[in-house]
């Protein structure tokens, strides 16, 4: 153990201390009634037009719908990174839309990952692998250890890789220790705006299996793809038009 929200994996993950404030039943996050407009100077788009949801623990949903039918704007709301205009974002039971940005910052810290894209834009340069675990455990609060950082490592089969820096890891690699990352110290929700998109099959289907076999554990991950690989491993789906969510 390395402290309440140190974490180590054990056979049973749920029985796993460092996802052991995360009960899997409650919520990571809710959206209630949230409208979402861009205005520039000659139009405004309506991105997201009363839109209420619940992302749930332990689970991942996937956010599908053509382009342009908001799906970015949602993940954005739903990682703090942007505020809705009307309507509540709710991150592990906390009203983040009516937060100050210092709060919401320090709320985000603790709860939510968000993952680029590009597998690159997720990892500092000059950390090694390991290094990059302990660090974005440290700033969720949690004391990982080496040990630890090397368990979670090899349990997404990272193990040979913990000394590499992120230019020495393949696309692929950069995007699983991003994932690492981003459940390391329990957040609610890990955030991935079409994680798998710059990459090839072989390393997609390694990250999505990754968020699979993590998601149990407790944390709620939030995909948004256009990638059947992805939408297999979903627990959920929210799906969008036009910024509206559709029944289905
Ligand atoms: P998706 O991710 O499903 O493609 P987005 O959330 O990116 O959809 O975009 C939803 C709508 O909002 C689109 O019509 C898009 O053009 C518009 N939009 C998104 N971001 C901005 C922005 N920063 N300024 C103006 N319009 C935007
Ligand atoms: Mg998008």
């Amino acid at each position: 153990m390395t402290g309440p929200e140190g974490f180590r994996f054990a056979d049973d993950p749920l029985a796993d201390p460092v996802f052991a404030t995360a009960r899997a039943e409650s919520a990571a996050a809710v959206c209630r009634g949230v409208t979402k407009t861009y205005r520039t100077a000659t139009e405004s788009v309506t991105a997201l037009a009363d839109v209420t949801l619940t992302i749930p623990r332990a689970r991942v949903t996937v956010v599908v719908g053509p382009s342009g039918s908001g799906k970015s704007s949602l993940l954005r709301l739903l990682a703090c990174i942007d505020r809705p205009d009307t309507g509540e974002v709710l991150i592990a039971g906390e009203r983040v839309d009516r937060l100050r940005a210092r709060a919401r910052r320090r709320l985000r810290q603790r709860q939510v990952a968000y993952l680029f894209q590009r597998p690159g834009e997720n990892l500092l340069p000059y950390l090694d692998a390991v290094a990059q675990i302990r660090l974005a455990g440290r700033l969720r609060g949690a004391a990982v250890t080496d040990a630890d950082a090397l368990a979670l490592l090899d349990r997404l089969g990272l193990a040979g890789r913990a000394d590499h820096r992120p230019a020495q890891l393949s696309g692929g690699e950069q995007q699983r220790l991003a994932v690492a990352c981003g459940v390391v110290g329990s957040p609610a929700l890990v955030v991935a705006d079409e994680p798998t998109a710059e990459l090839d099959t072989a390393a997609a289907e390694r990250v999505i299996a990754a968020m699979e076999d993590l998601s149990p554990a407790g944390v709620g991950f939030v995909l948004s793809s256009h990638d059947p690989r992805v939408m297999a491993i979903a627990d959920g789906f929210v799906r969008l038009d036009h910024g509206r969510l559709v029944e289905w």
